[in-house]
């Protein structure tokens, strides 16, 4: 007779949320199995998110660098340079395979045990895996980190072959002649940007009035003038109502909010309009786990369900949708089972988009605080005005920093320019040792970086000091 096996917890899904969840639980020595209906872990971010689309982005980059820039920098190509896109993709697919290998590696390592199976809760605590690894597993705790899959309109169907999500954008067998692109968040941007680096035209249609509509509207203008100086073009306060493929011809019809209508032809249509839950096959009522009309698994302060020894984190619950927030809340969860008393801020969870200029916030833009009333201070440097940007050529966006009227506290800071994602990781410290600007300003800062933008917005917000504009 087959014996059921017994864990301590029980981590369902292997993305970032899932498998950092299954590593910290191990190291407070529980007895952690981690299940994945994939035959490979890491989830949407290894497999088709966050790393093949930086992979994808930093080939299409070196590609525009050696097809407008060399030739300044005195670097000189005899012949024609060219785009082999099967390399790129098969280098993408190779970035995957050793990131992936590498959780199979740390899963070994924390002694964690991996089932492969679609995971699906018999009661609060046995889980039935069907797949590879077939069978039922009883768990004292149970973690839901199933992640979501990409969003779609209700009347657009999305055949995989020519109107895509991004994850076929990932897998394309050629170059889009025209891309439309709908939806202008960071996933269409991101992905429109490769793709129109490596030639296509791309057209994005976007419904707001603005572009990534949820940062501070200064990025906004900046990101939309910098791509629209690359190429892209942009349809704004437009919604998309028909979407029709005819052959390998994609017609898209879109209407302006006075009723105008534009219609698109493409050879793709990349459907980017966000990312929805996923708990399929999951059978979550079976254990008591609610979920909410927007298809979130419910949870409290301490990401716990309705099932008190089920707790649920990243895409699958409330908040943004980020590889670094899913983190956190496997850490903070883990932790809490293990008796401990962690925290989150969420307002400190940084924000990025992988675009060249990148872009990069945390904290409140300016549109919240003037919406909560907080009376602030506006720092602001350009890049250009840096030696480090003429070195590199890197001359477009800034940095703004946004502090409290009276104390300086710094409340939100927001960039845009070159390596603005790691830049920001500056502005995360100093906002969690609660900085003000005149901390920042009065730090050292190594010359020639594009750091010194940091310490000089600092500046600016502090009695408008900044040294170098
Ligand atoms: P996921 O990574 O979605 O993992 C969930 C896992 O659960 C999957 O492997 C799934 O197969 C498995 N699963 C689901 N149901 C079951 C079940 N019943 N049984 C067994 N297994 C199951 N975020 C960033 O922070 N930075 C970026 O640069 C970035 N770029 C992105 C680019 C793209 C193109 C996309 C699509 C996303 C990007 N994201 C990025 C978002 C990021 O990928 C997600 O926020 C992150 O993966 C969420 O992690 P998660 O652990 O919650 O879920």
């Amino acid at each position: 007779m087959l014996i059921m096996k017994k864990y301590d917890v029980a981590v369902i899904g292997s993305g970032p949320g899932g498998y950092v969840a299954a590593i910290r639980c191990a190291q407070l020595g529980m007895k952690t199995a981690l299940i994945e209906k994939y035959d490979t872990l890491g989830g949407t971010c290894l497999n088709v998110g966050c790393i093949p689309s930086k992979s994808l982005l930093d080939s299409s980059h070196h590609f525009e660098s050696a097809q407008k820039h060399f030739t300044e920098h005195g670097i000189e190509i005899q012949g024609e340079i060219k785009i082999n896109f099967k390399q790129m993709i098969d280098r993408k697919a190779s970035v995957v395979e050793q990131t992936t290998k590498g959780i199979d590696y740390l899963m070994d390592k924390n002694k964690i045990e991996v089932l492969h199976g679609l995971g699906s809760f018999e009661d609060a605590t046995h889980i039935k895996i069907e797949g590879k690894d077939a069978q039922t597993i009883e768990a004292k705790n149970s973690i839901i980190a199933t992640g979501s899959k990409p969003a779609s309109l209700p009347f657009i169907q999305v055949d995989k072959e020519r109107v895509i999500t991004s994850t076929e954008a990932l897998k394309l067998k050629e170059i889009p002649k025209h891309l439309i692109v709908i939806g202008g968040g960071v996933i269409g941007l991101e992905l429109g940007q490769v793709y129109r680096r490596l030639g296509a035209e791309v057209s994005v249609i976007e419904y707001a009035d603005r572009i990534t509509p949820v940062m501070d509207a200064g990025l906004s203008r900046e990101l939309m003038k910098v791509l629209k100086k690359q190429g892209v073009q942009f349809f704004l306060s437009h919604g998309v109502n028909k979407v029709e493929r005819k052959g390998d011809v994609v017609h898209v019809t879109a209407t302006d909010k006075k009723g105008g209508e534009i219609n698109f032809q493409g050879d793709y249509c990349l459907v980017s309009v966000g990312r929805r839950p996923y708990t399929d096959g999951l059978n979550a009522q079976a254990a008591g786990v609610q979920i909410n009309e927007k298809g979130q698994v419910v949870v409290n302060d301490h990401l716990q369900t309705t099932a008190k020894n089920i707790y649920a984190i990243g895409d699958v619950v409330q908040g943004a949708m980020l590889a670094h927030k899913a983190e956190e809340e496997g850490v903070v969860v883990a932790e809490f089972i293990a008796g401990q008393k962690p925290h989150i801020d969420y307002n400190l969870i940084p924000n990025v988009i992988y675009t060249w200029p990148e872009v990069a916030a945390v904290g409140k833009t300016e549109e919240e605080l003037k919406q909560e009333g907080v009376a602030y201070k506006t720092g602001q440097f350009p890049m250009r005005a840096l030696g480090r940007s003429r070195a590199s050529m890197d001359l477009d966006g800034f940095v703004k920093i946004l502090a409290h009227a009276e104390t300086d506290e710094v409340l939100g800071v927001h960039m845009i320019g070159a390596r603005a994602a790691d830049l920001i990781a500056e502005a995360v410290t100093a906002m969690e040792f609660r900085a003000s600007a005149e901390d920042i300003a009065r730090m050292s800062h190594s010359h020639p970086t594009y750091a010194e933008a940091v310490k000089e917005a600092a500046l600016a917000a502090t009695e408008n000091r900044s040294i170098h504009s």
